[in-house]
């Protein structure tokens, strides 16, 4: 039997307790050694005194960092001004009448729980090491406690949390698939779920009405701080809704979250924001709204301007839009100003005009000469520039120009520490096209996936104007990052058919890909919508952490490869012969 390093209290002193873990800090002082005691709970003072009777002075000479130990004593009070009230148990200590070593370890390669730059390799190879630092260890409790919190509060509202498969068939989430080699079928194989979408929609043609799964699922992809090739959806689904209800229920459930993790209380409902307008204001359809910066449309301003960029530009579809910097004056030097067009052309711009406001409304710098009087107090009245603003101008196509104003605004907003660290600011963003055309595949796809039900009122205009069709789908983002997303779904397999015909996927091979689905369609399928969360995302934020590899137990590195394990790798001749698969030459064996 032990007890827990942090359970003990006040009224423990005078009491015997015997406590098991690491050795974290080791000090010895000649008569008495110290060492902090660690286990999952938390850390305690253990003080070995000479002059306490039996061997456990001797042995404590021989401890070192991370040996695991038994340890029995009396819990006394810290003498005065020795107190450190940064431990929770800071006040108390163990003084130790008998310990024993239970295991010994080697040299550490990395001091744990030292903040220092270890190298993120080295502590994934070492994960369980790192595993004891209290950053990573509370991040993990944390997640342990929101992921029993989201099955606790689902299945109290009549989800079913029901499994999906992962060797399945490709998934379409528009991203690459990561494919199995099927033994038994040679030249067959599985593709890991992109998402349980297929399989929860047959889920609710089968009667379920309400589904959850807390998920992993595997998409291909070039990875970033955020992304894994395996990462961890809280995925939904239910049944005779609109799009009202699915929003309203993950709102009950992200009010609870925060309110039972964070101590946080979110107002309800959360924000709605349009795509149009979040494009349009924000430059993004995750808009960061922390910060003001808002993008303004100044097209009108300058229809007639003396700056042939700008008239050229307007005359042929384009628009002027802006961004103003509050005091961007005293925060920014000459200098500054010239880095950001740097900046801003690696966003994708040609230019980017700027004009600095003093004194009176006056402009000052840049492209001031070329703005008459009349455009003068419009653009002040249109952007609410005040003395010592500066104001970026981007001249060119909406798309353009909402795409770099957009970056630039969360650009200066970093750089510049506008964004309000302790706000949490949640927001749906409705009303997605359905349709985009891309310019890499030549032809038009799917915006969110193939399934997603169009807006009512535009189903008509499916097959004359395509690209003007809403979809009934829904974002939520959490400052400034898309932490979820879902749709109603097509219920009906001659629209979902359209669909398909408008994304030039013919019905061989809709058949081929999505033939399950589309037989469940044609028998009685339900209404039906729902939505994933992408949980690691969510709890780096919810951390304050700046990578999900550090909310996640096993990561990968961002080549997609686990150096504890290290994996992916080589496999022998006899496994490649049975899976009927023959390595291209000019790769090396490993
Ligand atoms: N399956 C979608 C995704 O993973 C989410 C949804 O539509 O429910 O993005």
């Amino acid at each position: 039997m032990r007890t827990l390093c942090e359970e003990i209290k006040e009224s423990d002193i005078g009491k015997e307790f015997t406590f098991k873990g690491w050795v974290m800090h080791y000090r010895d002082h000649g008569g008495l050694i110290f060492i902090d005691l660690r286990d999952y709970s938390g850390i305690l003072q253990i003080v070995f005194d000479e002059n306490i009777e039996g061997e456990s002075f001797k042995t404590a000479k021989k401890l070192r960092n991370e040996y695991v130990i038994s340890v029995t004593g009396t819990i006394r009070k810290r003498p005065e001004g020795t107190e450190n009230d940064t431990l929770k148990t800071g006040r108390l200590e163990l003084i130790a009448k008998s310990v024993e070593i239970l295991n010994t370890c080697e040299v550490l390669p990395f001091q744990i729980d030292e903040e220092s730059e270890v190298n993120e390799f080295i502590r994934l190879k070492y994960r369980y090491l790192d595993f004891r630092s209290k950053r990573l260890k509370d991040n993990l409790i944390f997640r342990s406690k929101f992921t029993h919190l989201i099955r606790e509060f689902l299945n109290g509202k009549g989800f079913f949390d029901i499994e999906t498969p992962f060797l399945t068939k490709s998934t379409p989430e528009g991203s690459r698939d990561f494919l199995v080699p099927s033994r038994l079928n040679n030249g067959r194989f599985f593709a890991l779920p992109q998402s349980p979408q297929l399989f929860k929609q047959i889920l609710m043609v089968g009667g379920f009405e309400r589904y959850y799964q807390i998920v992993r699922c595997f998409r291909d992809e070039d990875l970033r701080a955020d992304r894994q090739p395996e990462f961890t959806q809280l995925d939904m689904e239910m049944s005779f809704v609109e799009n009202k209800d699915v929003i309203s229920i993950a709102e009950e459930l992200f009010a609870m979250l925060f309110e039972k993790l964070l101590n946080v209380k979110i107002e309800r409902p959360f924000k709605v924001l349009d795509y149009d307008e979040a494009m349009d204001k924000y430059g993004s359809d995750k808009p960061d709204t922390r910060f003001e910066l808002i993008i303004r449309n100044l097209t009108d301003v300058f229809e007639n301007s003396a700056l042939n960029v700008f008239k050229e530009n307007i005359k042929n579809g384009g628009v002027i839009k802006a961004v103003c910097l509050p005091e961007g004056s005293n925060i920014l030097s000459r200098k500054d100003i010239d880095e950001l067009l740097n900046t801003a052309k690696e966003f994708g711009a040609k230019g980017l005009a700027w004009t600095k406001v003093s004194e009176n409304n006056a402009l000052e710098g840049g492209i001031s000469k070329f703005i008459s009087d009349g455009e003068r107090s419009r653009l002040i009245a249109a952007t609410g520039a005040k003395n010592g603003d500066i104001i970026f101008y981007q001249s060119d196509s909406k798309k353009t120009a909402d795409n770099v104003l957009g970056r630039l605004r969360l650009h200066l907003a970093k750089k510049y520490n506008l964004i309000n660290k302790n706000r949490l600011d949640l927001l749906w963003v409705v009303n997605f096209p359905l349709f985009e055309y891309s310019e890499e595949e030549k032809k038009i796809v799917a915006v969110h996936h193939p399934f997603t039900s169009p807006a009512v009122k535009d189903i008509e205009k499916l097959e004359t104007d395509p690209l003007s069709v809403k979809s009934d789908s829904y974002d939520l983002v959490l400052n400034g990052e898309e932490i979820g997303g879902g749709s109603i779904r097509i219920h009906n397999s001659k629209l979902q058919e359209t669909i398909f015909k408008i994304l030039s996927i013919s019905p061989e091979d809709a058949k081929i890909k999505f033939g399950f689905l589309l037989d469940a369609l044609r028998f009685g399928a339900p209404p039906h919508g729902g939505i994933a969360f992408g949980l690691d995302r969510i709890l780096m934020i919810l951390r304050n952490e700046e990578s999900i590899r550090d909310v996640i137990a096993f990561p990968k590195t961002q080549k997609a490869y686990c150096p504890l394990t290290d994996a992916p790798s080589g496999v022998n001749t006899i496994q490649l012969r049975e899976l009927g698969i023959k390595l291209n030459e000019n790769i090396t064996k490993i």
